[in-house]
């Protein structure tokens, strides 16, 4: 059996800034190195007395198209790019001061943040993980449109978390169908799966817009799909949809908290099936009997 590894966190703090994709506030969120056992901490550095949510499965909001944490006192919305990037990178304990509501859209992929963590380094600290292992299979969903977790093939020997998103909107869908299946790490993360930009119908934006939400976003910022493909865009990989379903799926996944061992497969899933599952590991992770030591988070100061 593995052992379970040391937790953390950043080297270094580092800045991005932009813009929030749906609301068109300017952002600037800092991620900074936290304690053992602190987790991923977003605090609003923008609110009175500086209220924080870890990014645990209980504190998500139930919203479609992006991951929300909610308390009684702040929201974060869209923070599945950076949990994304966190989690490839295995740190644990972070703190992300947020000066607005929602995260920088950037250019739709986690690529900034992941540059980030690749430029300050990850340092080891004195504890170790809290994990969860696969060893029964979990399903969640419905026939079109599921999430499973899976023991690895050989227990024995794999370790970590493999996943694999399957898109298939059907033959009428202008999004291009395609799987992507990656063995979470940093390396082949930043190669295979940070740069792959979030997307959605030229049909879908107009909806939007119409409603007075992403109204400063344009066809640069993100791919907004026709017809004959992405609508002044190229694709940076020929499946890049997939491989950005893939790189949400890892950023829910993260809100289990602890190292996933196991594979997770999502066929056509989304925030909410993603997220659904991410608490289902965190429950199974912390109904076990931990003899070595209690894992206990640490409230922010
Ligand atoms: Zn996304």
């Amino acid at each position: 059996m593995q052992s379970h590894r040391l937790q953390q966190t950043l080297a270094g703090s580092f800045h991005v800034a932009g813009y929030g994709y749906w609301s068109g506030i300017p952002v600037t969120v800092t991620l900074s190195p936290a304690a053992v056992n602190t987790g991923i901490c977003f605090r609003r550095s923008d609110l009175l007395g500086c209220p924080s949510i870890q990014a645990t499965a209980e504190h998500r909001h139930e919203t479609q198209l992006r991951t929300r944490l909610t308390s009684s006192d702040c929201s974060f919305d869209m923070i599945e790019h950076i949990m994304s990037a966190l989690h490839a990178a295995q740190i644990d304990n972070c703190i992300v001061d947020c000066s607005a509501q929602e995260m920088p859209g950037l250019d739709g992929s986690s690529l900034r943040f992941a540059l980030g963590i690749d430029q300050v380094g990850v340092v080891s600290q004195s504890a170790t993980v809290a994990d969860v292992r696969i060893t029964t299979p979990i399903r969640i969903g419905t026939d079109e449109q599921w999430i499973m977790a899976l023991p690895h093939v050989d227990q024995q020997l794999d370790s970590g978390l493999t996943c694999e998103y399957r898109l298939d909107f059907g033959p009428q869908s202008v999004i291009p169908k395609g799987d992507y299946c990656i063995a979470v790490n940093h390396t082949a993360y930043m190669q295979e799966v940070a740069p792959a930009r979030t997307f959605i119908t030229h049909h879908e934006a107009e909806i939007l817009q119409s409603q007075g939400l992403a109204k400063h976003v344009t066809h640069r910022d993100l791919l907004v799909f026709g017809s004959q493909g992405p609508v002044g865009n190229t694709l940076r990989f020929a499946d890049e949809c997939a491989r950005h379903k893939l790189l949400d799926l890892i950023g829910d996944l993260a809100l289990s908290g602890v190292q996933i061992h196991g594979r997770v497969i999502a066929c056509r899933s989304g925030h909410v099936l993603n997220g659904r599952m991410a608490l289902e590991l965190r429950k199974l992770a912390f109904s076990k009997a931990f003899t070595q030591e209690k894992y206990q988070f640490a409230k922010v100061a």
